[in-house]
């Protein structure tokens, strides 16, 4: 082979803070803060105190390349200057969801041996519970400032903005190997230990390229960017590290993420593209429901992932609000990007409900994931749109294995990582998840999908949130059980939910039976937690037959 001669810059995160802060250095970047106020800062800004919090951890807290250092916070401009300061050093920033049960949290924080802990006023007290039981913790560092120090029995407590406040920011990012870590991220485990993803700086910054691709998420520097998702959920779907790469403007919502809030700041800052999962935007949707003099003139592209996007809800945005919703699938240890829902040129003369239908699915890869469906053998399976099958994935963005070698070899013998997902191939590339491998409903030897079954559900009218569960039948294995969360007001019955599923699904799919609840269980991530539903709702049809 002959070797191409060209440069061989390494692919590090702290060229992205840079470029933002040379090319786009008064470009801002605005926090709906902890303590209450707005606040608003420039990427100059932020690289200037990212710089100074790496003098911090090198100089004060004795932080070396390769430890970990924890975070516990809410999306900011403290946060961002963690990451940013944390992974340019050559340490690892590994952010965790403070919605994990403390336990898991406890358990995350050991496993990863986090040396510090960042952590927002907020989780204060859930710390202040959990430290003696944090062996690798040093100390704690407290994201305010002097004024708004809490009270607390931290040992080692200190206060960000003072470690900061002598540091000079003269500092030079340094060089290393582009495949060094990053950042890890821990997934949520609903059954068995959360295990780590650790990221590598090549790439995250590979995984920003196609953030900003037209194709991908297609931010630029004339966007104004709102990444609802959390931080700590998949590192924000990566687009806090994509805005610093084409300098677009960020709005960090900070813990508001009700209805109210959400459209404040989509509303007041201009917010060009956001991203969440659905539970987020159904609760944005009600509020705009509730006050239907409200718009969303600058909001041009609602990324909606994690879960299902329902049909109703993408429907909903492109016609009342004239944003176009990019439906895109992930998962943590991707990066997470894997699909995204834009649509082809071949697409452009379709009828609305045509598009709509097309948009319902995941969407196609991106270019750097490669995807397969295979059988339980691992043989591949035809991408004709119907066939279902194991949803396998490989790329330069996807774990190679967890942390610590959890879990052991994760990958077939073609290097492909199995993602738990059931979903089928269309020949355009579209891919559509039937389920979770775990949450597909068996009857009769026949797989029901109850993703497709919440979606039929969730279009009706007076129906909010649905989940459906498979549960144990005496003749049939398991047979769908539908619960319901009902829309304000509504007395909907079940019959009327179940003459609504007949037009849209298969006879032999029909949930045996509805159930009312007030409120579903959703897991750290936002995603419904299925594991409870079926602890509580396993036997019921057992039940009914016997009752
Ligand atoms: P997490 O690592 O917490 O982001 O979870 C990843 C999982 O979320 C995937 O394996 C899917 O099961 C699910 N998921 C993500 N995006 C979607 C989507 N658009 N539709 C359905 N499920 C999704």
């Amino acid at each position: 082979m002959l070797k191409g001669l060209i440069q061989e810059r390494p692919l590090l995160i702290s060229s992205l803070i840079d470029f933002a802060a040379d090319y786009h250095g008064d470009t801002e970047i605005v926090s709906r803060t902890i303590e209450g106020p707005i606040h608003r800062y420039t990427y100059a800004d932020a690289r200037l105190r990212a710089k100074k919090l790496a003098q911090a951890l090198i100089g004060k807290l004795g932080v070396e390349p390769g430890d970990r250092i924890g975070t516990l916070a809410w999306n900011g401009y403290r946060h961002f200057e963690i990451w940013y300061a944390v992974s340019g050093m050559g340490a690892v920033c590994h952010t965790i969801n403070p919605r994990l049960f403390p336990e898991q949290i406890a358990y995350i924080v050991n496993h990863a041996e986090d040396k510090y802990l960042f952590v927002d006023l907020t989780f204060v007290p859930l710390l202040e519970a959990l430290a003696p039981s944090l062996s690798s913790v040093r100390g704690y560092v407290i994201m305010t400032d002097e004024a708004h120090m809490p009270e607390t029995t931290l040992a080692n407590a200190i206060c960000y903005e003072t470690l900061i406040a002598d540091c000079d920011g003269d500092y030079v990012w340094p060089e290393f190997d582009e495949m060094t870590a990053s950042s890890l991220c821990y997934t949520s485990g609903t059954t068995g230990n959360p295990k780590g993803v650790l990221y590598a700086h090549r790439s995250t910054v590979l995984h920003s390229f196609c953030v900003c691709s037209v194709d991908g998420l297609g931010l630029g520097s004339h966007d104004t960017l709102m990444p609802v998702v959390p931080m700590f959920h998949a590192n924000a779907w990566g687009t806090p590290y994509a805005a610093a790469m084409c300098g677009a403007k960020i709005v960090f919502p900070g813990a508001a993420m009700d209805g109210a809030s959400i459209y404040e700041l989509l509303d007041t800052e201009g917010v060009t593209l956001t991203a969440a999962v659905p539970t987020v935007w159904l609760m944005l949707m009600q509020h705009l429901a509730r006050n239907d003099q409200l718009t969303l003139d600058a909001l041009e592209k609602v990324v909606i992932g994690g879960s299902a996007a329902p049909q109703s809800m993408i429907e909903l945005f492109e016609t009342r609000y004239d944003t176009r919703v990019i439906h895109a699938w992930g998962m943590t240890e991707m990066s997470p990007l894997g699909t995204t829902g834009n649509l082809k040129a071949k697409h452009k003369d379709l009828s609305f409900e045509e598009k709509i239908a097309v948009q319902v699915k995941q969407g196609r890869a991106v270019y750097g994931v490669e995807m397969k469906i295979t059988d339980d053998e691992g043989n591949e399976l035809p991408r004709d749109g119907k066939t279902f099958g194991h949803l396998m994935v490989r790329g330069p963005w996807i774990t190679s294995g967890y942390f610590k070698g959890d879990g052991g070899n994760v990958l077939d013998e073609d290097g492909f990582f199995d993602t738990g997902d059931v979903a089928t191939l269309d020949p355009d590339g579209y891919m559509q998840i039937t389920d979770r491998a775990k949450d597909v409903i068996k009857s009769g030897g026949e797989w029901i999908s109850s993703i497709d079954l919440e979606n039929a559900a969730v279009d009706h009218p007076e129906v909010a949130e649905a989940a459906v569960i498979g549960v144990k039948h005496p003749k049939w294995d398991e047979r769908p059980l539908l619960l319901v969360v009902r829309t304000e007001g509504s007395t909907v019955d079940a019959e009327a939910i179940l003459d609504h599923l007949r037009s849209r699904v298969a006879k032999w799919w029909l949930p045996d039976d509805v159930v009312f609840v007030d409120e579903l269980p959703h897991t750290a991530t936002g995603k419904l937690l299925k594991t409870k539903l079926r602890d509580e709702y396993g036997d019921y049809l057992m039940q009914r037959q016997a009752g």
